[in-house]
């Protein structure tokens, strides 16, 4: 038993877990209701793609690592599905590849955003972005344009897990690298992505720390190497196909 009365042994134990962390995230005010309606459309998909990570995925994932290595200012953006479902692995792979963390919220509220971020560093982070909020992203309304000036306002690439249409869009347009989390891989968000990930945070996260680990010694020509045969459409397809074929 974990942190649910269901044993590990259960067939859905990922899944009620992974629900249980998203209620909990409710009840402690870093994820907002609607938070529980994006839970609910990732978990449809993800039983479709037959709660693995599919071949592809794990290649996107691999190619997610070789940017975050390569980047000059690399930020993970965390929003309140992001925070309740995996803080500290969002942490771990920060350091492993040096990037800084922004709290980046679709509903932005003041006291929302301090709880994911006390949340955040008592899941062992220590700087935290998104508090400052003095820069803006062009095309957007007032609360959903805020970020900060130094973090993704300054970012070349940025990991977006859960990230709406819209803003995926906006940073996009920004010229943004933008590494997409998303088990919909019809959503505006994968599609604008240069990365699109088709597979639940809580497997990617771990495994694109495991990939920017296994990558630490490879030389820039070698990562280059890897992002470049990166074929996004390809992967979106392969996702879609995994979908209707229930899995690989
Ligand atoms: P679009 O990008 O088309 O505008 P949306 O903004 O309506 O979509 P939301 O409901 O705001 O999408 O965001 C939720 C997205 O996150 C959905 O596409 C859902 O499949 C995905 N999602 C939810 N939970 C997870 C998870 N645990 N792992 C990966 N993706 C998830």
């Amino acid at each position: 038993m974990s942190d649910i009365e269901v044993p590990e042994s259960h067939p859905r134990y990922e899944s009620l877990l992974t629900r249980h962390r998203i209620e909990e995230g409710v009840d402690l005010g870093i994820t907002s209701r609607q938070g529980l309606i994006a839970q609910g459309r990732g978990e449809a998909f993800d039983y479709l793609i037959g709660e693995q990570t599919t071949a592809s995925a794990d290649e996107a994932e691999r190619v997610a690592a070789a940017y975050l290595l390569l980047a000059d200012h690399p930020v993970l953006s965390i929003n309140g599905n992001v925070a309740a479902l995996c803080p500290g692995e969002m942490v771990e792979l920060a350091e492993a590849v040096d990037a800084d963390l922004e709290v980046n919220l679709f509903n932005r509220t003041e006291e929302r955003m301090e709880a994911i971020v006390t949340h955040l560093r008592e899941h062992g982070a220590d700087e935290v972005k998104g508090l400052t909020a003095d820069g803006r992203i062009p095309g957007l309304d007032h609360e959903r344009a805020k970020v900060d000036a130094d973090g993704i306002g300054d970012a070349d690439v940025v990991l977006v897990p859960l990230e709406d249409g819209d803003r995926a869009e906006a940073l996009a347009a920004m010229g943004k690298t933008e590494l997409v989390i998303d088990l919909n891989p019809l959503s505006r968000s994968a599609q604008s992505a240069t990365v699109p990930i088709v597979d639940n945070i809580i497997r990617a996260v771990p495994n694109i720390t495991r990939h920017a680990r296994n990558l630490a010694d490879a030389s820039e020509t070698e990562l280059r190497t890897i992002v470049d045969a990166f074929d996004r459409e390809a992967a979106l397809a392969d996702a879609e196909r995994a979908i209707r074929d229930g899995g690989e």
